[in-house]
């Protein structure tokens, strides 16, 4: 890369707005000392203005940690989070439900969670409105959005797992938040009530600019986005653009391998990194001849002492 070059993307940096979404080596560890579980590992992930992302991963991959940080719900054990501007960790627990109230919507990954179940679905949605310009929607015209308008006077607890995430999603939809989280809204539904959430969020994106990320198992749904976010291990390991995967390569040099290149490459492997020689950007890993991982140097590591 040349000198201009550098300088140019430096001009498009400058220019550039604050994402709506920020993460700097974000780490969380559940637990006490003895029995913690490093649930995020160095998280960095930016998220523009009118973005609509997908969170990808196995279960257990970190995927509701993230959301929750993003939420304001959790205090990184390391690294930080920006929300539309602010740093959540200097926030107070105030200023933080404020947040909630008016900028970030948020979908619990059990539904339940996000209702006041002796209380009408109407009601729900009524609850956490405030005064808002005429655009928005009204709270039957939310209902009647996410496909529970015949239910509007049904109390929440006797709405079906799936009913729930759907008013669940209208709950956070309420006061036109500017960032939208929801963690597996869809996890309940039919593949049809499924795609009809997806598309009310892609539409809310549309029409209101929302900024969206919403964590999901379905890959249909995923296709759908502007672009995916796979998560492994607590680390950002792929995304996905125009229907392709990419790698990621994290802060440390890091790249999480494709699980399908495991036979090829498996943990321990002592591989060569050769940069292309044709002058394109890349680099070549190949495996050291005969190296099996077993073959690894040990360094004297399972000798046990005195022998
Ligand atoms: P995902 O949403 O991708 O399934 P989670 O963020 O729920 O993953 O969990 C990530 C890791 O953190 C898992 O190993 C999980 O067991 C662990 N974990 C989640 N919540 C807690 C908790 N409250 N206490 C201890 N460990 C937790
Ligand atoms: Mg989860």
């Amino acid at each position: 890369m040349t000198a201009i070059d550098i300088d140019l993307d430096y001009a498009g940096a400058q220019a550039a707005p604050e994402p709506v979404v920020r993460c700097d080596n974000l780490v969380h560890v559940y637990g006490v000392p003895g029995s913690e579980v490093a649930a995020l590992r160095g998280i960095d992930l930016q998220v523009r203005a009118g973005e609509m992302v997908a969170l990808l991963g196995p279960s257990g991959s970190g995927k509701s940690t993230l959301l929750w940080h993003l939420a304001g719900l959790l205090q990184p054990t390391a690294g930080t989070v920006h929300v539309c501007g602010r740093q959540l960790s200097t926030l107070n627990n105030r200023q933080l439900a404020d947040l909630r109230k008016r900028d970030v919507g948020v979908v619990l990954q059990n539904a339940g969670r996000n209702l006041l179940p002796y209380v009408s679905a109407l009601d729900n949605v009524r609850a956490v409105r405030r005064e808002l310009t005429a655009e928005a929607l009204t709270p039957h015209e939310l209902l009647d959005a996410v496909g529970i308008g015949s239910l509007a006077h049904r109390a929440a607890a006797r709405l079906s797992g799936g009913e729930k995430q759907r008013l669940a999603v209208a709950i956070a939809l309420a006061n036109l938040p500017t960032l939208l989280l929801a963690d597996e809204p869809n996890s309940q539904l039919d593949a049809a009530s499924s795609h009809d959430v997806i598309a009310l969020l892609r539409d809310v994106n549309t029409r209101f600019g929302t900024t969206i990320v919403v964590v999901t198992h379905d890959t249909a749904v995923s296709e759908t986005m502007d672009r995916t976010v796979s998560i492994r291990d607590g680390r950002i390991g792929a995304a996905g653009m125009g229907g392709e995967q990419f790698l990621v390569v994290g802060r440390d040099g890091s790249v999480q391998l494709p699980a399908e290149l495991n036979d090829l490459l498996p943990s321990g492997s002592l591989l060569r990194a050769e940069p292309l020689d044709d002058g394109s950007a890349g680099v070549i890993l190949r495996r050291v001849d005969g190296a099996a991982p077993n073959d690894a140097p040990d360094h004297g590591r399972h000798r046990r002492p005195g022998t």
